[in-house]
């Protein structure tokens, strides 16, 4: 196993909880066995993910010296090296899924860009609970004034009190709406809106939890994976298995990891939720590619192999 560090740097600065990133930092795992190599991404993201890059570093660090048990490893660390074996073992082609827009920024702003798309897509995500409800219920019917038969993939993250989430809810018609991810903060205040309003709803934020088991709850028609945090791709699975059985739509989606690690989620998602369309539009962010060109032919320079820090 070698073990690289990497820098990226970001084209906009991205904000979490406090914590303000211009540049993305990272480790790439490399496992090569008969001829064959595979690649890991470890990318925790600061003031989101559980783990810090550190705590990675020292236990991958520790487990390639023969010093720790793979079970010991932070949940990103985890995610990298089973990627990394996987793709030793099954190297599926890429094939990727046509992408569901993410429209962002102001009401008019989103408008704006729904507008310059090239090809108008049958869906759109948008980031609400920003701007004042009145606002965004006039953007989801200026939306489906251009297209009446748009749906909409709808993320609050958490921002409307239950009053805001049910004045949206009662003003927009319910057949565009694919899901609401995380109306309100407490789950149960969501979950009544789908008991009152018939809300149809997403979970992401109550995934991300380190104990997060899977339950079935009414209205829930979505759950929103991100395997970096989740860390074993077989914790992963069985927790695809147990959605897809309840007839809940798993969408995997990104952290702003390098391209190794979005062309890994694309893997995972063609064989783990080929019915759905996975949230990887973080690449953009991003200022360069890692060992090789991004698959999606977004121009970006090439950091190689030998331009890493080995650690
Ligand atoms: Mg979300």
């Amino acid at each position: 196993m070698k073990l690289y560090a990497y820098t990226l740097p970001l084209a906009t600065p991205l904000r979490f909880a406090g914590h303000a990133l211009t540049e993305r930092q990272g480790l790439l795992i490399k496992l090569e066995q008969d001829g064959r190599t595979g690649w890991g991404d470890c990318a925790p993201l600061p003031g989101f993910s559980q783990d810090t890059l550190e705590q990675c570093a020292d236990a991958l660090k520790a487990m390639r010296d023969g010093q720790a048990q793979e079970q010991d490893l932070p949940p990103a660390a985890r995610f990298a090296l089973d990627c990394a074996r996987w793709q030793l073992q099954n190297p599926t082609p890429l094939r990727l899924p046509s992408p569901v827009p993410l429209l962002v920024g102001t009401p008019d702003e989103q408008l704006a860009q729904y507008e310059q798309l090239t090809e108008r897509p049958g869906e759109v995500k948008l980031k609400l609970a920003r701007a004042s409800v009145e606002e965004e219920i006039a953007l989801v019917y200026g939306l489906l004034e251009r297209n009446p038969k748009l749906k909409l993939r709808i993320d609050a993250n958490r921002g409307w009190s239950y009053e805001q989430a049910s004045h949206f809810a009662t003003c927009v018609p319910r057949s565009a709406l694919r899901y609401v991810e995380e109306p309100c903060r407490e789950l149960n205040d969501t979950l009544r809106l789908h008991a009152q309003h018939r809300l149809p709803l997403a979970l992401d934020e109550t995934t991300q939890h380190p104990d997060y088991q899977y339950e079935s709850l009414a209205g829930v028609r979505a759950l929103v994976l991100k395997p970096t945090l989740i860390g074993s791709l077989t914790r992963l699975q069985h927790l695809v298995e147990q959605a897809t059985l309840d007839g809940v739509e798993v969408v995997l989606s990104s952290s702003f990891e390098s391209n190794i690690g979005v062309s890994h989620l694309a893997r995972l998602a063609t064989e783990l939720t080929p019915t759905s369309v996975p949230g990887l539009d973080t690449l953009t962010a991003l200022g360069a590619d890692l060992i090789e060109p991004n698959p999606w032919g977004q121009d970006k320079p090439l950091i190689t192999e030998s331009e890493l820090k080995p650690l």
